[in-house]
């Protein structure tokens, strides 16, 4: 498992990649560009591409996720933010695609009051259509478009592995489309993972439904809330209601080994992940992975299906060129 650290891109891009460095993070999230405005950044494609540059050249620090704007709403009911959110969701695919992001995590929205049947069809083919449209702009496969799981505030579309899993299948099952777990949210969603067996049955319940290949990164954030609060509050990893032993429940798991676990906490100073929070997710995780192996040692193992696709670098196969995201290509440490 790699750790990594959602870092503000506001003193510059490049710089990022130092202080993901500084924090002990391998794997680097930042936004695509400012999240609460419509306004893209003014990134150029040299910059974009030395910033994948120096990643694949970095000692610490492999891989690039990105977080897509927060104002995308797919499920609008209003003309002109749809549009906005259309225009705005080909950009982020595309700047993520050219910093080399193995992915771009996206909230879907929210369907405000109108009913998630209602506008399923719709936003599938908003996801779709994005994909095909960076493509077009790119000139190549797009990364890979990971679908956030919600807490399941109002009407917000992703709130169950069903609703995710549905969304996937109104899109056909692109296979461009992933997933992105975010521990708070699973947690505030109403599902609990407190003992061993609580998080296999997560882990299990996740397969079923979805399919672990399509997980594409965790987001690593205990919680201010409780357990079906249905609210989006991130606390520092140890501090928060969902506490350590579940959280190494969870991050133990022998399924979940292969992926990136990126940290959005708000840190000891309220500025972002630290050293410190990054310490603390690798000894909450080397804790949750020895009470695996003594179960294991006590002969069960937990046998799933399939596995999910590692932390990688560039993009994912195209829909319409080659076979989707086939050997995936971590690098070598
Ligand atoms: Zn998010
Ligand atoms: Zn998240």
């Amino acid at each position: 498992m790699l750790f990594g650290a959602h870092l503000s891109a506001a003193g510059g891009l490049l710089p990022a990649i130092d202080r993901a460095s500084d924090v002990g993070a391998e794997v680097i999230q930042v936004h695509t560009q400012s999240p609460r405005v419509w306004k893209p950044n003014a990134y150029s494609p040299e910059l974009l591409a030395e910033f994948a540059q120096r990643v694949r050249e970095h000692p610490h620090v492999v891989s690039t996720v990105c977080h897509a704007s927060y104002l995308i709403n797919l499920a609008s009911p209003d003309p002109e933010l749809l549009e906005k959110s259309r225009a705005c969701l080909v950009k982020n695919l595309e700047v993520a695609t050219l910093m080399g992001a193995f992915g771009l995590v996206l909230h879907l929205g929210s369907h405000r009051g109108v009913g998630f049947d209602e506008v399923l069809g719709g936003v599938a083919l908003e996801l779709e259509r994005a994909l095909d449209h960076a493509e077009d702009l790119l000139g190549g496969p797009s990364c890979r478009l990971l679908m956030e799981n919600t807490a399941g505030a109002g009407g917000t579309l992703g709130r169950s592995f069903t609703e995710l899993a549905r969304v996937l299948e109104a899109a056909g099952g692109d296979p461009r489309l992933g997933i992105c777990l975010d521990t708070q949210h699973l947690f505030a969603s109403g599902v609990s993972y407190e003992s061993l067996d609580d998080a296999d049955e997560v882990v299990r319940g996740f397969d079923e439904a979805i399919g672990l290949e399509r997980l594409g990164c965790l987001h690593l954030n205990d919680s201010k809330v409780p357990c079906g609060s249905n609210r989006d509050r991130h606390e520092n990893l140890g501090e928060g209601l969902i506490g350590r032993r579940a959280l190494g429940s969870l991050l133990g798991h022998p399924a979940l080994q292969t992926l990136a676990a990126v940290l959005e906490v708000p840190g000891p100073e309220r500025n972002g992940p630290t050293a410190s929070d990054l310490a603390a997710a690798r000894a909450i995780h080397t804790a949750g992975l020895r009470r695996w192996r003594r179960r294991a040692g006590a002969g069960s193992t937990p046998q799933l299906r399939r596995a999910p696709q590692q932390v990688r670098d560039g993009r994912t196969g195209s829909r319409r060129g080659r076979s989707p995201a086939g050997a995936p290509s971590q690098r070598e440490r």
